[in-house]
This record gives structure tokens, C-alpha cells and sequence, in this order.
């Protein structure tokens, strides 16, 4: 088997040590080698580049591609975004993220499109729908008391409205069935959900536990749409493992997800896609907008907070609310806005993000013995400025992929 040699470069490994110079050697897919003055059989010359593992998203929406006037989306054929999706995977990988979570659109059909290679794109855990009470963030009936037709239930794709422990029990176990990698939930009322509010806690604890024991009891964890203080505290008490978002924490709410060992998925970029695409010129109602300007600033202060006293973090971008391919500037507000170093980001980005998932055995760093999912990016890995532009090479289990 060929022995692919990356040389002439710097190595960042993905767990915070800083960047430096090494050689890399994959062999049948895999890191089997990481040292300098190493040999192979197939050379890829770095030319003074940065070798990074493969980079991950830890929240994406393949299925919405950043339209968000809601006459424009109900004007669109269903299927249209499955052939979007296509195109999102594409721009996703092209950036040099090669896992990702899917936080609610993508059904086991994407998920298979790409892992038998019909379409390209990153690997992927899927939740399918996001799970929500009634009149929760789930919830897309408007004032006038229409409804899309995307929030009906297909074959795949189980009902998204759960009320009552015995709902969410049988939900939980559809989902499961449907091939769901991970459960998400809605703990709290969102920006984009035409009736709800961002800082109401969704869901009691009798419904949050039988969701966590269903999942636990499955195999898999829970992933929480958590933007109200009240949410975030309900979702960590019953054992959820990633706070989405994470918009009104309090000192308690930390406490708790350090004493837990909870994730933030903070998702910077979400709020300022909403603001972008109206200042864009796209039409978005007033009481959406309101919240979004809402959330800005107490979101970055949270975040810096949190990052402060130490919890754990992992990079998500709510990419689909805004558009594809742009993920890593992600990175840059998680430094402009908080006390996180580059190093940091890139951590939250690679090793970090694979823990979250729980796939750090085989993927985020480089060490031999890890899938060779690989990232080269130009320029000084410490300079986040434009990222997107400057990456240069993207390997997936070994195979160039961009
Ligand atoms: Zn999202």
C-alpha cells in the first residue's frame, strides 16, 4: 500500500500544542506516522503550509440554504433542498471540514448520499427534526394560523411537536428507528420561530428525563436548542450533553456545566447571519429581526464568560441559517469576542469537537493510528483573517477531496 508523505511543512495536531515542523505519513486511509525526516512512496510538498486534522462543524442545517423570507421558502419545491444540500455539502467540504453534526434537516438519506460516495461531502451525525413543544422553536405556525408544509411529517422524518413525557418517548424511539446519531431538542425559544421567546424555558424535567434515558438507553446522546438561562439549567440537569447556542447563561448555569461537564456549542455566526440577510436587503419579519438584535450582545458576553471559567467548548456556525462554505469564520469571533486564544479555536474546531461527538478515537487529531481526515491551510494558523480563503488542501480518509 502507498505511503502518501506530507513534508515540508508545520504539523498543528489538534490538541493545542503549538503548530510545528513535522512530517506526516498515511497509509490505507490512515495517520501511521507523525516525525520529522520521515520517507514515503507519494510526496505532497506543503510548501511552508500548516497541516491541520480534518476541521469540524459541530452545527449545520444542510437542507436551508440561508433563505429566510418566508414567502421565498414557501414559494420553493419541496424536494429543492435536497439538491441544495448537495451543493451546501459540497461548499462545507471545500472549506476544510470534513465532520460535521447535522442539527436538523439532513435524514438518512443525505447522510448515506455521502458515505456511499453518490454525493461529497462531510461525514456526518444526524438528528433529523429538532424536537420541540408545542408553540416551541420547532413550531412554524404563524399568526394567521398557516403552517409550512415542511413541518409536516414524511417517511424519514418523524413529527417534530412533543408534548408530554409519553410523546416524548415514543418520539425519542422513532427517531431512533429513522437513524438519528443524535437527539436534538429545543430547551428554549428561539430567533427564527415566529411565536416564541428566546428567553422561555421549553420542556419540564419529567419530559427532558425520558428524552435523556430514551437516548442514554440507545446509545446516544442529546444535543439542546438552548437559549434561555431557565433552558440551559433544564437541559444540563437532565443529563443533555452539547448547550447550543448558550444565549442567556448565568454564573449558576456555568457552574452547572463545568460541575457536568456540558458543552457550548455557541454558534457566534447565527445572530449576525440573520442581521446580514436583512441588511441584505431580504424580507424578515420585524419580531424575528427584534430578536436577533436582542440576542447580540448578552450572546458574546455568555460566551466569554463561559470560556473564562473554563467550559468546554466546540465550534458550530448554524450555517443554513446563513449561507455554506463560510464556517470558518466561526473561529475569528469566538477570538475577536472572547478571552479564546487562536490555538484555542482551532482546538474547539478539531480535538474538542471530536470529543463532543465522541469520536476522538478515531478523529481530530493527528497521531498515528487516527483516519487521515486532513486540512492545509496558507499563512500563519495564529491569523484567523479570511480563513475561508486560504485553505489549500482538504483529505478525507486519506483521498484528496479539494
Ligand atoms: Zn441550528
Amino acid at each position: 500500500m502507498a505511503r502518501i508523505l506530507f513534508r515540508n511543512g508545520s504539523v498543528f495536531d489538534g490538541t493545542g500544542a503549538p503548530p510545528a515542523p513535522a512530517d506526516v505519513v498515511v497509509e490505507g486511509g490512515r495517520i501511521v506516522d507523525v516525525a520529522v525526516g520521515l520517507d514515503g512512496d507519494e510526496d505532497v510538498d506543503l510548501g511552508g503550509r500548516t497541516l491541520l486534522p480534518g476541521l469540524f462543524d459541530c452545527h449545520v442545517h444542510f437542507t436551508m440554504s440561508g433563505e429566510l423570507d418566508l414567502v421565498k421558502l414557501m414559494m420553493r419545491p419541496f424536494s429543492l433542498r435536497y439538491f441544495e444540500a448537495v451543493v451546501n455539502m459540497e461548499a462545507t467540504l471545500r472549506t476544510g471540514i470534513t465532520s460535521v453534526r447535522e442539527a436538523g434537516g439532513s435524514d438518512l438519506g443525505v447522510k448515506t448520499a455521502v458515505s456511499s460516495r453518490l454525493a461529497r461531502g462531510p461525514r456526518m451525525q444526524i438528528s433529523i427534526v429538532m424536537l420541540s413543544q408545542t408553540g416551541g422553536h420547532g413550531d412554524d405556525t404563524m399568526p394567521s394560523g398557516g403552517c409550512p408544509f415542511w413541518q409536516a411529517p414524511f417517511p424519514g422524518n418523524p413529527k417534530w411537536s412533543v408534548d408530554g413525557p409519553d410523546e416524548m418517548r415514543k418520539q425519542v424511539r422513532e427517531l431512533v428507528r429513522e437513524g438519528a446519531d443524535v437527539i436534538k431538542v429545543a430547551t428554549s425559544g428561539g430567533v427564527l420561530s415566529p411565536r416564541d421567546d428566546p428567553r422561555h424555558g421549553h420542556f419540564r424535567d419529567d419530559e427532558l428525563s425520558v428524552l435523556v434515558a430514551e437516548a442514554t438507553a440507545a446509545g446516544i446522546y442529546v444535543m439542546a436548542h438552548a437559549q434561555a438561562t431557565e433552558g440551559i439549567k433544564a437541559a444540563i440537569r437532565n443529563g443533555i450533553r452539547s448547550i447550543e447556542h448558550g444565549v442567556y447563561l448565568d454564573d449558576e448555569a456555568i457552574s452547572m456545566m463545568l460541575e457536568r461537564g456540558t458543552w457550548l456549542v455557541p454558534t457566534l455566526s447565527a445572530p449576525r447571519a440573520v442581521l446580514a440577510a436583512s441588511e441584505a436587503g431580504t424580507r424578515i419579519e420585524e419580531s424575528v429581526l427584534q430578536k436577533a438584535y436582542d440576542v447580540l450582545e448578552v450572546h458574546i458576553a455568555s460566551f466569554r464568560r463561559a470560556v473564562e471559567a473554563g467550559v468546554k467548548v466546540a465550534m458550530g456556525t448554524d450555517s443554513g441559517v446563513g449561507p455554506h462554505g463560510r464556517n470558518l469564520d466561526e473561529l475569528a469571533l469566538m477570538v475577536d469576542n472572547s478571552a479564546m486564544s487562536p490555538l484555542e479555536a482551532w482546538v474547539a474546531t478539531t480535538s474538542a469537537a471530536a470529543a463532543l461527538c465522541g469520536v476522538d478515537d478515531r478523529l481530530g487529531s493527528i497521531s498515528p493510528g487516527k483516519l487521515a481526515d486532513l486540512t492545509v491551510i496558507e499563512g500563519d494558523p495564529h491569523d484567523l483573517d479570511k480563513l475561508g480563503e486560504r485553505v489549500w488542501g482538504v483529505w478525507k480518509e486519506g483521498a484528496r477531496v479539494v
